[in-house]
């Protein structure tokens, strides 16, 4: 099969790989549809050392099952499925209590498993899918393919956004402000629209993403970042007072000192953006002005799997769309003109076809 393999910085090739097969009786063979390149591909694009064979990339997928281990029970061949960004058992202690990105027998897409064999990445034609029961969610209902891209927003972006509106306690009538307009970011703006939130302030300085995150829920513009200047403007707009939640969908130290200074008294703060410098990310969180003003920080990690029950049924009754995200559609041969396209921010996120 052909794959998508990263063989150094800006280094992106569409190669011929071995065929997967079923190696476990709780895997899937899933034939990949739909899958997309994430922001956060662009990390090790801009800066894996060289590697003369390549590794596996994408974790944001959608397929139909081909064939199934002999323990799986709830996915059958034929299903359509979509796959989050980890896989995960659903069974053990940290799945049950909602957070499958800490499964303890869980992963990557596109590393090993924890018996050191390849699990393959998502952007390529067939991926072996493990555990699959607790990984991969049917898509219950006949879809027409204009359905295709809100479905695969739901492998990542869309659960990362909302996850930043729950950790940031978004409630109906809420003011909220939203630092960042990528992908998760007008996903962000989605779910705070969607959890009803009043006002959705978004930090977004790029016109054509600022009129997604319109369309999205946004009701107010700030046209810088993140910055002193962007969080005096943020609270401007809410009479000197500060918002109710601010959600951080960067991973930089900016991104999140501009969430916690536009934070109201009382405020939560719910952060999604993989932290891209740690070190100058846990210099950044200014605990003392936290605690005189009672802020709350929470986020990481999002579980997508674990919200995908409640936000599926929404998708499918149209009430939730986040497809437009994707503004560019590749075949999956033109990978590489997908990853310099975002890397050069001429599309905000790029859907990969067979
Ligand atoms: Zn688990």
């Amino acid at each position: 099969m052909r794959a998508t393999l990263l063989h150094g910085a800006g280094d992106i090739r569409v190669s011929t790989v071995p065929d997967p097969t079923l190696r476990d009786p709780t895997d899937a063979l899933v034939r990949v549809t739909h899958s997309c390149i994430c922001g956060s591909d662009l990390w090790p694009y801009k800066s894996a050392p060289e590697a003369a064979e390549g590794r596996r990339i994408g974790h944001e997928f959608l397929g139909v099952v081909e064939a199934v281990g002999s323990e799986v029970a709830k996915i059958a061949p034929g299903d359509r499925v979509i796959a989050p960004f980890m896989y995960s058992d659903g069974t053990c202690t940290h799945c049950r209590n909602g957070w499958p990105t800490s499964c303890i027998a869980g992963g990557f897409w596109g590393g090993d498993d924890k018996f050191g064999r390849l699990v393959d990445g998502g952007q390529g034609e067939y991926v072996r899918a493990p555990l699959a029961d607790g990984t991969l969610v049917r898509v219950p209902q006949e879809t027409g393919p204009e359905l295709a891209p809100a479905l695969l927003a739901l492998s990542d972006v869309m659960g990362t956004g909302h996850h930043a509106a729950v950790m940031a306690r978004v409630r109906p009538g809420a003011t909220v402000a939203v630092v960042g307009d990528g992908a998760v970011g007008l996903c962000g703006v989605l779910a705070a629209h969607r959890l009803g939130a009043a006002r959705i302030i978004a930090l977004s300085p790029h016109d054509d993403r600022w009129r997604l995150a319109e369309q999205f829920g946004a009701t107010d513009r700030v046209e810088v970042r993140d910055s002193a200047e962007a969080a005096a403007q943020v609270r401007d707009l809410t009479a000197g007072i500060g918002v109710d939640s601010a959600l951080e969908c960067v991973g930089s130290r900016q991104a999140l000192e501009t969430a916690i200074a536009v934070a109201r008294p009382g405020g939560a703060i719910g952060y999604v953006g993989a932290p891209q410098d740690l070190v100058e990310l846990r210099a950044s969180v200014p605990l003392r002005a936290m605690f005189e003003r009672n802020l709350t920080l929470s986020g990481g990690l999002a579980p997508a799997r674990a919200y995908l029950p409640d936000l599926l049924p929404d998708v499918l009754a149209g009430s939730l769309d986040p497809g437009p995200v994707f503004d560019l559609t590749l075949p999956l041969a033109s990978a590489a003109d997908g990853y310099r396209a975002m890397a050069e921010r001429t599309a905000v996120k790029v859907l990969l076809t067979p």
